[in-house]
């Protein structure tokens, strides 16, 4: 892949909750580039069929979904409050009730599924074709751009993670508990990197950023000296 104008194809891809999209978010920022959250978009799928009865006590009825995906459109606007993207699933608002634990609980047997990685890599390819983006996911970096020009695997303990989720969710006043927070990024760990169709794993030309004890700013600037490599002659 060829950089157009020095702009680049950022790839980050990790964990659950080891702070990918707030560092995906102000890097594209900083860059002027486009952010797209890939987990969004499997979220906005999750609550999709939670609402239409599509998940149930029973699993998934993966024929009914798949007759339905055309019925789906995700897309991003920017919250002007916020200065970042917010997740819209057909028109409707969504950023907040994808966060829930509820979602957080169902979404990844929901994203192994074949036909809805197939219709989601497909948006993510068309979002990123101009260059200038930053995505952050599971498989950006090994399918769904394998020659993005920058590719990052984060990482950080089980611990550490659910602890900066527990903080998120409390800040925005949910309720929730630090057991299931744990259990449940251990139990995404676990489907999200044995399943059989694009499982979580670090692109062989990825590096590798464990962020366990770094601040947000040493962060920042760590990948600002990468990009900076990629991009100046
Ligand atoms: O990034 P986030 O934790 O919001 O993602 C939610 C879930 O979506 C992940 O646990 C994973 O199951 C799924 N996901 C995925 N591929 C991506 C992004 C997210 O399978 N590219």
């Amino acid at each position: 892949m060829e950089a157009k104008n020095n702009r680049i194809v950022i790839a980050i891809d990790g964990f659950s909750s080891c702070g990918k999209s707030t560092m995906a978010k102000d890097l594209a920022k900083e860059l002027g580039y486009i952010y797209i959250d890939t987990g969004a978009m499997y979220r906005a799928v999750t609550l999709y069929c939670m609402r239409q009865g599509i998940l149930t006590g029973n699993g998934i009825d993966q024929e009914l979904l798949r007759c339905k995906m055309k019925d789906i459109s995700i897309s991003f606007r920017l919250n002007d409050a916020t200065g970042r993207p917010d997740t819209y699933l057909n028109g409707e608002c969504v950023e907040n009730e994808i966060r829930t634990m509820e979602v957080s609980n169902h979404v990844s047997p929901v994203a192994a599924i074949g036909f809805v990685r197939e219709a989601m890599v497909r948006q993510q390819r068309v979002l990123g074709k101009d260059k200038g983006v930053v995505m952050d996911g599971r498989d950006i970096g090994t399918v769904v751009f394998p020659d993005a020009e920058l590719k990052v695997f984060v990482t950080a303990t089980a611990e550490v993670r659910a602890k900066r989720r527990y903080d998120e969710l409390t800040a925005k006043g949910m309720d929730c508990n630090m057991e299931e927070i744990l259990a449940n990024v251990r139990e995404r760990d676990r489907i999200d990197s044995t399943r059989e169709i694009s499982p979580l794993r670090k692109a062989d030309d990825a590096i590798i950023l464990d962020n366990s004890n770094m601040t947000i700013q040493e962060q920042k600037a760590w990948l600002m000296e990468q990009v900076r490599e990629r991009t100046t002659n």
